[in-house]
């Protein structure tokens, strides 16, 4: 089979996305877009300076990449965008479910609040259905976070446990294991939301 017909078969497949991030899907354009749209410096003025930020060889330093570019997310409307963007990509690649992680706790601890985060996603996973994609939210507890953190940041999920499925665990998982949330995964699943946990680089 030539390559053009491998990649036409395979575009054309129906495909589900379970292991998708969706404040890493940021792409320059969108980031740079947002930063000038709220007045943000990001320390960049074009996406070839941008690009050039993107430099890592782990975890740790990724995410020191990761988390400040966050800052550009302030709305509503901007985490819609970022959804969005995302769920257009996905759809001309004919994805037709997919399960999106998001963190709250890297908005809600500089300022943003939860309502934001949620009602932009959210929205954008409604009217993705007219894309003909199936989008879910899961909400992740970030491991490097306090328990304390994890138990606020479910007691505020739950006020929006018809916007989201799940609950799941990302960032960095040196000394962080799953365990030290054992009773926000037990309220959580009393409380009706599916429950993962899943590991990037152990
Ligand atoms: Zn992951």
């Amino acid at each position: 089979m030539s390559t053009t017909v491998t990649q036409q078969f395979t575009e054309g497949l129906p495909k589900a996305e379970l292991h998708l991030h969706i404040e890493g899907t940021l792409e320059p354009e969108l980031k740079l877009k947002l930063a000038q749209r709220n007045h943000i410096d990001i320390g960049q003025t074009s996406i070839a300076e941008i690009k050039k930020t993107y430099n890592y060889h782990d975890l740790a330093s990724f995410l020191a990449v990761y988390y400040p570019a966050m800052n550009v997310l302030q709305h509503e409307a901007d985490f819609y965008d970022l959804a969005m963007a995302y769920l257009k990509r996905a759809a001309a690649n004919n994805v037709r479910h997919v399960e999106i992680f998001f963190d709250p706790q890297a908005h809600t601890s500089r300022g943003i609040d939860f309502a934001t985060v949620i009602n932009g996603l959210y929205q954008a996973t409604v009217d993705a259905r007219a894309l003909n994609i199936d989008a879910r939210l899961i909400m992740c507890f970030l491991r490097d976070f306090s328990k304390e953190s994890a138990r606020q940041t479910l007691a505020e999920a739950l006020h929006y446990k018809d916007k989201i499925i799940g609950i799941g665990l990302d960032s960095d998982e040196h000394n962080n294991p799953p365990l030290k949330f054992a009773r926000q995964f037990e309220d959580a699943a009393a409380a009706g939301l599916h429950l993962t946990t899943h590991c990037d680089i152990d």
